[in-house]
């Protein structure tokens, strides 16, 4: 006990380099400096301007455990003290609610980004940095950059989103799928006596989320449209614009989403979304459940993490968890390897297989929800993976 150089490597030795700069990303470099690794750096593409409004972000317990061991406070990030979901379901003309705990908390991702990226010393992070390669050179993992600077590393880890450029470059065939279906999304006005998270669900086809943020409240619809609908909707397809700005939303699009809320949700949930001026939304897509988490790369190797590696659907709840969770067990595995000399390969391989089987199960969870809500099952679309077809097909055709 007490000797930390057992291994040529050693703990200070190992570098480790971070692609993407949200949730993810901080999360893994925070982990990292905590655990006493000194080269690590991250580089994320967009500089530092960020949007100030951000849609609410469910946490769960394991990965609350993380921040509080990071020393981020919850009183940081946790803008409602609540715990609940209100579910109420119209059936057959009967309107049925039910208050469920929520295991974990609600937090924003501005509110979350900025207690994780004001933690990380700024020479650690390299913003306005867009990785566009990652080759080897004299053996090492090597990423090139828009600029054209390159930076080597021992091991490299892509925390870079669900367009990930990691995962184009290791897994090119893996791509996202449309499911048929779009959450269109906004921040109303602050709603009188809104404090828990509420899930509406007036019939098959339509999901309504809204719940209080710091400064309003946060909604989003969920309703079917066919690719072409989509295009005709934002100017361009599910494939080419899936994450829809505010600047694409046009009067069309506006009074598609409004006609819906009028004439499936209550007159004061509809006001909720008539009041509110910007709006996006977001294709919902699938992506094929990843079979591997690193890839060797030279002497050093490559990892997929968050929603770079399995990118879910929002019904899931599971986006910033599976990071999170993820980075926590790879910080572990790393320090095996620079505190007691465990081999790199086998430290990554056993990483993966402990994170692998959970990030497969959400990826394939999203199609079983998105087809027990009604929601993209039209012939638009082909339900995802394996696994998942006998349960949609069985259960909604
Ligand atoms: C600005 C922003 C706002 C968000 N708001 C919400 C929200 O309101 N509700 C919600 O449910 N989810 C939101 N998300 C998504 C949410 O953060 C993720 O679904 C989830 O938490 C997993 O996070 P992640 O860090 O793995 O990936 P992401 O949050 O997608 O982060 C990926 C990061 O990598 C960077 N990046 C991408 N490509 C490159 C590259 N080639 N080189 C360098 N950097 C690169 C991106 O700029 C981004 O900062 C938001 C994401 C962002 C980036």
């Amino acid at each position: 006990m007490g000797t930390e150089h057992h291994h040529p490597t050693g703990p200070r030795r190992l570098s480790v380099a971070v692609v993407g700069g949200s949730l993810t990303g901080p999360a893994t470099a925070l982990l990292l400096l905590q655990a006493g690794f000194e080269h690590v750096t991250v580089y994320e593409a967009v500089p530092d301007a960020r949007p100030q409004t951000g849609g609410l972000l469910t946490v769960e317990h394991s990965t609350l455990d993380v921040l509080d061991r990071l020393g981020v406070d919850q009183s940081e990030f946790v803008h409602v003290r609540s715990e609940r979901i209100v579910h109420t379901r119209i059936r057959d003309g009967r309107t049925e609610t039910t208050h469920r705990v929520y295991p974990g908390r609600y937090t924003t991702w501005p509110l979350l980004h900025t207690a994780l990226a004001r933690r990380l010393p700024p020479a650690v992070v390299h913003s306005g940095h867009r990785v566009t390669d990652l080759r080897t050179n004299h053996g090492m993992p090597t990423l090139h950059f828009a600029d054209g600077s390159v930076s080597r590393a021992d091991v490299v880890v892509f925390a870079d989103g669900r367009a990930s450029t990691g995962r184009a470059l290791l897994e090119p065939d893996r791509r996202m799928r449309y499911a048929g279906y779009v959450a269109h999304r906004g921040t109303a006005p602050t709603v009188a006596g809104l404090a828990h998270f509420e899930r509406f669900e007036p019939c098959p086809g339509v999901q309504f989320n809204v719940a209080p943020l710091p400064d309003g409240a946060d909604w989003t619809l969920y309703l079917d449209a066919t690719p072409a609908e989509y295009t005709r909707l934002f100017g361009a397809s599910p494939q080419r614009r899936p994450f829809v700005l505010p600047h694409h939303v046009g009067p069309e699009a506006r009074d598609h989403v409004d006609v819906a809320a009028a004439g499936t949700l209550t007159a004061a949930q509809a006001a909720v979304v008539h009041t509110t001026t910007v709006r996006t939304a977001v294709a919902v897509a699938d992506i094929e459940p990843p079979r591997q988490m690193v890839w060797p790369v030279g002497d050093g190797y490559a990892a997929l993490l968050g929603d770079a590696l399995a990118p879910v659907r929002p019904h899931t709840a599971r986006g910033v968890n599976n990071g999170i969770e993820q980075a926590a067990g790879l910080v572990a595995a790393l320090t095996q390897v620079a505190k007691y000399g465990a081999d790199l390969g086998g430290a990554l391989t056993g990483w993966q297989r402990r994170h692998l089987p959970a990030a497969v199960a959400s990826v394939r969870l999203g199609p079983v929800i998105g087809g027990r809500l009604g929601l993209g099952v039209g012939a638009n679309t082909r339900p995802a993976p394996e696994a998942t077809v006998p349960a949609i097909a069985g259960s909604h055709r």
